[in-house]
């Protein structure tokens, strides 16, 4: 197959990249590098069957040219990580909707199937505990910074089903929480890259609130095999499925094993919300998802266990945190 990654340089799209490569798939990978890393791709530089090309998905004319070559779209590339998010909102809020609209527009231009890459954020803070694929939203107010990736993303969501209505094969993964190696501290999945750097360097692990925040940490292997079937899986298009572990951590307990499994002698303290995100940050307190869906229709079963998960990304950025 002749696949396109939109992120492909990024945290879960540089894994897929590499998972379709080695199943012999040819790979178009479109990145502009800004929270993506030329690193996660470096390996495959060159190689006759992976071609890079550094640049935006706001660029139509080159969106075009790539998906009018290609069977199948994987589109990841989006403004990520609540807290670049919450740093500037409108270049998330013009990257994910408008960035998103030039991709379902060449997909449905040519006929071609997506995998929207969309997130658990969708469903804020309800406290409907587990999420379900078709719960409702319960979002704070828009002068919340955070909720603007929620409904940036959530637009995403229509703009697909709304293509789909029209006969594009489309099908949407929300992720949990994915965590492992390449994680970028300043990017995706900051808690995990946050409190491996600190531990490693022996500073003080930082949880915010109380710590009884609670999210469903996934590994990387696990979310990219969601991805993936969700490309392939037939009965699950023009449907949105929950991709990740359903093991509840606490944020306390992530630290705690953390600095268990790295040998670290860091204290574990406690911040409030604002040191790190400013005034007026709203938190979601519990995050689990319903998996029942993505298992009885694409047949994902996460498979690695938080410790395992940790053991492997704490190896990883202990080659390559060393700042
Ligand atoms: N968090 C923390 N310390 C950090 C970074 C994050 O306690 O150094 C908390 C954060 O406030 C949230 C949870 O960890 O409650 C998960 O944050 P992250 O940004 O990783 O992802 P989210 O699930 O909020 O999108």
């Amino acid at each position: 197959m002749k696949v396109l990654v939109t992120g492909g340089a990024g945290y879960i799209g540089s894994h897929l990249v590499d998972h379709l490569l080695s199943r012999g798939d040819e790979v178009f990978a479109i990145d502009n590098l800004s929270t993506g890393n030329i690193a996660n791709i470096q390996p495959h530089l060159g190689q006759n069957h992976f071609h890079f090309l550094d640049d935006t998905i706001l660029n139509e004319n080159l969106l075009d040219l790539l998906v009018s070559q290609v069977d199948l779209v994987y589109h990841l590339a989006a403004i990520v990580g609540v807290k670049n998010v919450v740093a500037d909102p409108l270049a998330a809020i013009k990257t994910n909707v408008t960035g998103t609209e030039v991709v379902l527009n060449a997909a449905f231009k040519y006929w071609k199937k997506v995998v929207l890459a969309s997130t658990s954020e969708i469903y804020g803070k309800s406290a409907k505990i587990p999420f379900h694929e078709d719960d409702d939203r319960v979002l704070g107010p828009t002068t919340v910074g955070r909720w603007s990736y929620s409904t940036s993303k959530a637009i995403d969501e229509h703009f697909a089903f709304a293509y789909a209505a029209k006969g594009l094969s489309m099908a949407i993964v929300r992720y949990f929480n994915s965590y492992g190696p390449r994680l970028d501290e300043k990017g995706y999945g900051s808690v995990v890259a946050n409190f491996a750097r600190q531990a490693l360097k022996g500073e003080p692990i930082t949880v915010h609130g109380d710590g009884l925040q609670s999210r469903c940490f996934t590994y990387i292997d696990d979310t990219v095999v969601g991805t993936v079937l969700a490309g392939e899986v037939k009965a699950g298009e023009r449907s949105v499925f929950n991709i990740g572990s359903d093991a509840e951590t606490t944020v306390q307990d992530l630290a705690l094993a953390i600095k268990r499994l790295s040998g670290s002698r860091s204290d574990i303290i406690f911040v409030p919300y604002r040191a790190y995100y400013g005034e007026g940050f709203e938190d979601t307190r519990r995050r689990v998802p319903s998996i029942d869906r993505a298992r009885e229709v694409l047949g994902f079963i996460p498979k690695v266990k938080l410790e395992e998960g940790l053991m492997r990304t704490i190896a990883w950025c202990r080659e390559h945190y060393t700042r």
